[in-house]
């Protein structure tokens, strides 16, 4: 098994940001798990399936196949072989995956695919349920939350800055139910896995988010 760093939190917590860079200083891979379940939503949007239809969901799923790739260190996701990063950072995927994934045969397709990359590479990896149930062994576990004021406020300042039109209150909504979903699902629910050190980064600027990680993750190195 390589050295497994797991965080988990709610949407808009700055997760994907700071691992990102932290795996870039630490040499390890990064692995975003949101980005598969967006694939599968993807692949069902492009279906026609409505986020209520759970057979079709649980049937559709099995056709796509999500692996990952590196370049540059980036991670690549390819759903049935195509590269689908440029497509799966919309509102609409997003929504989407957050409803699918709580279909059990949606998880369980990635389950595999996330432990292995886990057991034959150094990663951080990040989601919702990677300390509590893909990694229950990872040497590191860190929640990563913040007010959903400001998780709101940095999605709506990260739009703003890509010059996408937005509301803050439209995005504070969606945010809630969003963990609302999350928190509550039957399977793998986003919750504090009870070995994981809390931070919440409310009042913290990202180089002090990223040094309080790298200080957690090194004392168990
Ligand atoms: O993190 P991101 O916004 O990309 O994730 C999209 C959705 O995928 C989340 O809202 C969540 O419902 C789901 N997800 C999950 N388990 C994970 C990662 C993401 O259920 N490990």
């Amino acid at each position: 098994m390589g050295f497994n760093v797991a965080i988990d939190g709610p949407a808009g917590a700055g997760k994907s940001t700071i691992a990102k860079e932290l795996a870039k200083e630490l040499g390890y891979i990064y692995v975003d798990t949101g980005a598969m379940y967006r694939a599968i939503a993807l692949y069902l949007l492009r279906n026609g399936v409505k986020a209520e239809e759970n057979d079709r969901i649980s049937a559709l799923c099995k056709e796509a196949n999500v692996t990952i790739q590196y370049a540059d260190g980036k991670q690549i996701v390819l759903l049935n072989g195509e590269d689908v990063n440029p497509y799966i950072r919309t509102e609409e995927v997003g929504s989407m995956a957050s409803s699918s994934s709580t279909n059990p045969d949606v998880r369980k397709q990635l389950l595999g695919l996330q432990r292995e990359l886990a057991a034959s590479n150094d990663v951080i990896m990040d989601g919702r349920d990677i300390g509590t149930n893909i990694l229950p062994n990872a040497q590191a576990k860190i929640y990563l939350t913040a007010s959903i004021e400001v998780r709101a406020k940095r999605r709506f300042d990260e739009l703003k800055a890509k010059g996408v039109d937005c509301d803050y209150e439209e995005i504070k909504k969606e945010i809630a139910i969003r963990d609302e979903r999350d928190m509550n699902r039957e399977i793998a629910p986003l919750k504090q896995a009870e070995d994981a050190v809390l931070l919440d980064t409310s009042n913290m600027s990202i180089d002090e988010v990223k040094e309080a990680m790298i200080k957690i993750v090194k004392e168990k190195q």
